[in-house]
């Protein structure tokens, strides 16, 4: 009886969770969302996010309110994100990096494939390979050839272990097989502060945070790590034209939830943001800054679950070869 009564009672509870989790789904979003944002306010992430934000909540008729949990290359607001309330209202915009911290991390918080529902690419955003105003090379040879001759003394600024600019530089520092002093900060918007002031060399950063500071002179580009020249800086040359074969990246952002979030409001999720990715506004101001957003193809879970499941398997072999890893 007692067993019986047991029973009753967890598919009671069951049932009612259930039908909360499809109650809320269905009037889903009632209240403000949070989205998290694992880098500093002023920064690339945090440019496209609240573009995108701005544009979803308009949508949605809920305010989605942003909030930058910087440091750790972006896994504590990734870890953050994991451990909220699987509801809808904690949502977390991430790059690139919740694929390479899976491998680049010996320990997380979070299982990265397992915490994690998906809602949708946003946008790929191409990198730069820039330096402070004053530095003397002229172009990306003669930069080379400087760091080489400098090693003891250059630094590159990135943005955690994890970051896109930590893995560019990885890549650059493997490609010309030359190790710098790296300095770290929680997001690129701190590190582009520093890097206007000289107070560190070089940095590999979205053309998101980069470009208004490239046309207006007050950093110097090298290269870009796109397949072609950029509309927006067309003086600037790929890296590949410019000597590095092969180097390229592209920055992918996308949108997720805690695991256990109802597919009915990760769905909801995903249809705002493809609203958003068509918004004229949105679509004007990433090509100001660069990039374009993904098709309404790309802006939905299942496209995304299979980004983040070959970009783990990519990236792992090119970070077990580099060998640096974090705890
Ligand atoms: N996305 C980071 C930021 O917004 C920079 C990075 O990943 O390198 O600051």
């Amino acid at each position: 009886m007692k067993i019986f009564n047991t029973v009753l009672a967890v598919t009671t509870i069951a049932s009612a969770c259930l039908f909360s989790a499809t109650a809320g789904a269905q009037t889903y979003p009632d209240r403000t969302i949070t989205m998290v944002i694992p880098f500093s306010a002023g920064g690339p992430t945090d440019t496209v996010a609240r573009l995108v934000a701005e544009s979803m909540s308009k949508d949605l008729g809920q305010q989605i309110v942003v909030e930058n949990v910087g440091g750790a290359g972006g896994t504590l607001g990734a870890g953050r994100v994991a451990q909220a309330h699987p509801d809808g209202y904690s949502i977390l915009l991430h790059h690139i990096g919740m694929a390479t911290s899976a491998s680049l991390y010996r320990k997380l918080a979070y299982d990265t494939l397992n915490d994690f529902e998906y809602v949708g690419l946003v946008t790929d955003v191409p990198m730069t390979i820039v330096a402070r105003k004053d530095l003397e090379p002229t172009d990306l040879k003669g930069l080379v050839d400087y760091i080489k001759a400098n090693k003891d003394t250059v630094t590159v600024a990135n943005a955690g272990i994890g970051a896109a600019s930590h893995l560019c530089g990885m890549m650059l520092m493997s490609a010309i097989d030359t190790q710098l002093t790296t300095v770290p900060y929680k997001g690129t918007g701190p590190a582009m502060t520093d890097l206007l002031g000289g107070q560190v060399d070089i940095m590999c950063d979205q053309t998101t945070n980069t470009t208004k500071q490239i046309q207006a002179g007050t950093i110097k580009a090298y290269a870009t790590t796109s397949p072609e020249r950029l509309k927006v800086l067309p003086e600037v040359p790929t890296a590949a034209e410019a000597g590095l074969d092969g180097f390229q990246v592209g920055i992918w952002h996308a949108i997720y939830a805690p695991k256990g979030t109802p597919a009915a409001v990760t769905e909801r999720l995903s249809k705002s943001l493809q609203v958003a990715l068509k918004d004229p506004n949105v679509v004007a101001r990433f090509a100001e800054l660069g990039t374009v957003p993904s098709p309404d193809s790309d802006a939905t879970p299942a496209a995304l679950k299979a980004k983040l499941e070959s970009e783990i398997v990519r990236w792992k072999p090119v970070i077990e070869a580099a060998g640096q890893y974090a705890d």
